[in-house]
């Protein structure tokens, strides 16, 4: 069964360039609840160890440069089946792919510089969002902590 929350990333330049409330109004319209939020500026170390998984490829410097060069927000999103719902809002990762009326079709500006972040898997939705977020975080702004650790047992 599939997991009910995700991470979900506004880019530096989504930021930059103002969209940051109407992405979260977009989100909030297609159902999700924005369990809790934060803008925060990544550090260098931060940004390589968020992005591990692409330590080595090509893009990875600039990718690291990129996120690292002005805030971002980061939220946790709660909808059932939120991994896959959240990536079907958001489009594909290179905006001239993206569906017409997804975000990054409407937002994105390059393959790099493509406005938003979402979670891939249950799995690394869960870690994700403890990336972001600690669990007194979380269940100040009114999540149920149990929930979130259990998309990874079912
Ligand atoms: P996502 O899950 O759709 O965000 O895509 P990935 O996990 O594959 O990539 C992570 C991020 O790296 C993307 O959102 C882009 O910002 C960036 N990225 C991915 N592929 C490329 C690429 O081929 N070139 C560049 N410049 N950036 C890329």
């Amino acid at each position: 069964m599939a997991g009910n929350h995700t991470l979900m990333l506004i880019k530096p330049n989504a930021v930059k360039n103002g969209f940051a409330q109407n992405i979260f109004l977009e989100v909030h319209d297609a159902g999700f609840k924005i369990l809790a939020q934060k803008k925060l500026q990544l550090s260098k170390n931060e940004a390589e160890a968020f992005y591990y998984v692409h330590e080595g490829k090509p893009f990875f410097n600039s990718l690291v440069e990129f996120m690292t060069s002005g805030p971002i927000y980061a939220a946790v999103l709660e909808k059932e089946n939120a991994v896959a719902e959240w990536r079907k809002l958001m489009g594909a990762t290179d905006p001239a792919k993206a569906e017409e009326g997804t975000i990054r079709k409407k937002y994105a500006e390059s393959m790099e510089h493509n406005a938003v972040h979402g979670s891939d898997s249950d799995e690394n939705a869960l870690n994700e969002i403890f990336f972001y977020f600690s669990a007194r975080e979380i269940v100040n702004a009114g999540g149920d902590i149990y929930q979130i650790h259990n998309i990874v047992k079912k």
